[in-house]
């Protein structure tokens, strides 16, 4: 199917075609015409599935019509750098209207904001915080809100804004239409979801897993390995940008100058660095100044840069969640990229088990040729974790089973 049969405004359509959109993608086929609608919708879909153009075009859409310069849509982010990148999306898609978009976030002097906000804006796109500093001050009248739209509702419940959400929700018009999007659904979003939304609409695409077009790998390698095994890999794949994700910010910006010393061009991005810093970094990973991001999860949430090829745990993550969060940045929109995965302690098997239940199948466990393992054996690492499920097999799923070394086909 097209854009065509959504008959949005000729002028929205326009920003679709600057945009290079040719079809929508699952979610944006199933939402946009029960947004469109105005029903409230409950959406669950994959990072990287499409979802900010699935709300963008609908509200667009629906401001296109009535009364300009008063805020009639807000949208909720979790981070500063989503919050930067819907208001992206929101001015390419909507570059042919009038209708105007401010972003509002912590970590920036309240003057520009506050301008925008007092120019006239029919769209706010805010994390939470700030937004309620500006509400407290009475810099912004939500009072004309018909629609709100809470983005990475889970990753906000996991930031602990979920208290600032409901402050903000209780203070909008009660007749709205209201919309939730989530890559997961833990129970504390279903339960606000059921307070706030009205007889939603519930949109699921494909099951809660990481992008199909993802080809997954372990690499066994002990601690003391590990950044030598990284160097290694990273001479011998052939890569475009690569996310490098570490556990804590201390161990991202060590790793990050272990990197450049090393020859790379390799960036840091975590969570003690200022909003100018990490939007100079985002700009310089984009543009391809470095080639290599190291960063956390906290600030990786939700980035889109587009080929990404490789996103590589140097540490494991936390949960099942924040793995799917991780590759989630690789592999966007179809293209495909590869996810690796240096597993160095034996608790990590019980994750990667559970990593392996969401997938379907075993991650290929990969040894490294040439590299000098010592007495480390790493095809006898988690060999526990690969079977189990089906009477001891070891399935392998159609992208799993590329070839060693991490060469892309
Ligand atoms: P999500 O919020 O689901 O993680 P995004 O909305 O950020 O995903 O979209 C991921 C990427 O896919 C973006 O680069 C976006 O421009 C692109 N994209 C979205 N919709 C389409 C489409 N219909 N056709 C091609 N690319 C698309
Ligand atoms: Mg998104």
């Amino acid at each position: 199917m097209s854009f065509e049969q959504f008959e949005l405004d000729p002028r929205i359509m326009a920003g679709v075609v600057d945009a290079g959109f040719q079809e929508p993608t699952p979610i944006q086929r199933d939402a946009i015409p029960v947004l469109l609608r105005g029903r409230d919708v409950l959406g669950t879909a994959q990072t990287g599935t499409g979802k900010t153009a699935a709300f963008v075009l609908p509200i667009l859409q629906r401001l296109s019509k009535g009364p300009a310069r008063r805020v009639r849509a807000l949208i909720l982010e979790p981070t500063r750098e989503l919050a930067e990148q819907v208001h992206g999306a929101i001015r390419e898609l909507g570059a042919h209207t009038k209708i105007r978009s401010v972003s509002i976030y912590g970590g920036v002097s309240k003057g520009p904001q506050l301008q925008g906000l007092r120019r006239g804006a029919e769209i706010v796109v805010a994390c939470p915080g700030r937004l309620l500093d500006h509400m407290g001050a009475g810099a912004v009248d939500l009072s004309n809100v018909e629609v709100v739209v809470l983005d990475e509702a889970d990753r906000m419940c996991d930031m602990g804004f979920l208290p600032d959400i409901r402050r903000i929700l209780e203070r909008l018009p009660g007749h709205r239409q209201t919309l939730f999007f989530s890559a997961t659904m833990p129970a504390e979003i279903r339960t606000l979801a059921n307070r706030m939304l009205e007889d939603p609409v519930k949109i699921q695409v494909d099951r809660i897993a990481p992008a199909e077009t993802v080809a997954h790998a372990l690499y066994p390698v002990p601690e003391a390995l590990k950044s030598r095994l990284l160097a290694t890999l990273l001479e011998e794949i052939r890569s475009e940008r690569v996310l490098v994700f570490t556990r804590t910010k201390h161990r991202a910006q060590r790793l990050g100058t272990l990197l450049r010393r090393q020859g790379h061009k390799a960036a840091v991005l975590e969570g003690n660095m200022s909003q100018r810093e990490r939007q100079a970094t985002m700009k310089g990973f984009r543009e391809g100044r470095h080639r290599l991001l190291v960063a956390t999860d906290i600030a990786a949430r939700g980035l889109d840069v587009d080929g990404i090829s490789h996103v590589i745990n140097y540490d494991m993550p936390d949960t099942v969640d924040a793995y799917t969060h991780r590759i989630g940045r690789t592999g966007r929109a179809e293209r495909s990229g590869e996810a690796f995965t240096l597993a160095a302690s034996w608790t990590d098997g019980t994750l990667i088990r559970e990593i392996e239940g969401v997938l379907g199948a075993a991650m290929e466990r990969r040894r490294l040729a040439g590299f000098d393992y010592g007495d480390f054996a790493p095809e006898q690492q988690y060999a526990h974790a690969a079977r189990s499920r089906n009477g001891g097999a070891v399935r392998r799923g159609r992208s799993y089973g590329r070839s060693v070394g991490g060469k892309r086909r």
